[in-house]
């Protein structure tokens, strides 16, 4: 469960101030695959990086099941340092570009944050065969990123993301670099990973076939406002 409340973010430019976030609130289920749609510019990004906190709200409040309620106030949070990096380690990222290790196999790109987690190197690799079936790359593993499709890049970093079984996923517009059939490539795996593992998947897109996908459950953002909110219904007047 995500329950987000009166979320708030602003930038200070030079001469003005952006609202990239202003008074956000949403509920999501676990298990849900949420979409958050809305136009370039909208605050998409910035509220999913409100979630683990890689940027920082103004004001609100963030409640993920086991973390318990995290409030922002003037920018600061009430929330250990200790506690934080345990959130940060339940929640895995992708985003449209795959930013992986070019000198890395996939192998080791999937590895990579099992690295500090005491597991012997054999565990590593056991955890990253399962993980690279169930990603449908099993026959990559010795393989460098340059000799991979987008695609299956995207799949790379996917297995990466999810090396650590996060409770939560975030895909900040996973499918923005694909093709049409890639791109459903990658929403079909999202959605497998989703009923296997339990998942809950905060899915950030503009993609037409994945908004009609996710019709039910989403949210719609524009100049940092709710617009429209599946779970209340209705639009909010601006
Ligand atoms: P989206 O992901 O929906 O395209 P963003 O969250 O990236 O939107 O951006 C929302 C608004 O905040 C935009 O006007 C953007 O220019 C601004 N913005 C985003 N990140 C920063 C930043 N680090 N510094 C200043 N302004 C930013
Ligand atoms: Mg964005």
């Amino acid at each position: 469960m995500i329950n987000i409340e009166h979320l708030d973010k602003t930038y200070h430019l030079k001469n003005a101030d952006v609202h990239a976030v202003d008074d956000v609130s949403l509920h999501i289920e676990s298990g849900q695959i949420y979409g958050v749609i809305g136009y370039s510019g909208a605050g998409k990004s910035t509220l999913v990086r409100c979630l683990n906190f890689l940027e920082i709200p103004d004001s609100g409040s963030i409640e993920i099941e086991g973390f318990g309620k995290v409030n922002a106030k003037q920018g600061s949070l009430d929330i250990s340092q200790k506690k934080l990096r345990e959130l940060r380690r339940s929640i895995g990222m992708i985003f449209q570009h795959f930013n992986l290790l070019d000198r890395s196999t996939v192998l080791d790109n999937v590895a990579y944050p099992l690295k500090y987690t005491g597991l012997s190197k054999k565990e590593i690799e056991t955890r990253v065969d399962e993980l690279l079936d169930l990603v449908d790359l099993a026959d990559k593993k010795y393989v460098y990123p340059s000799q991979l499709s987008g695609g299956q890049q995207q799949r790379v970093t996917i297995g990466r993301a999810i090396a650590n079984k996060p409770m939560v996923l975030i895909a900040d517009e996973p499918t923005g670099n694909l093709d049409p059939e890639k791109s459903l490539e990658i929403i079909t795996l999202l959605e497998k990973i989703n009923k296997k593992l339990d998942t809950t998947i905060m899915m950030v897109t503009h993609d037409k076939v994945l908004v009609d996908r996710f019709k039910k459950r989403t949210i719609m953002l524009d100049k940092g406002y709710v617009i429209h909110d599946s779970n209340r219904g209705g639009y909010k007047s601006l």
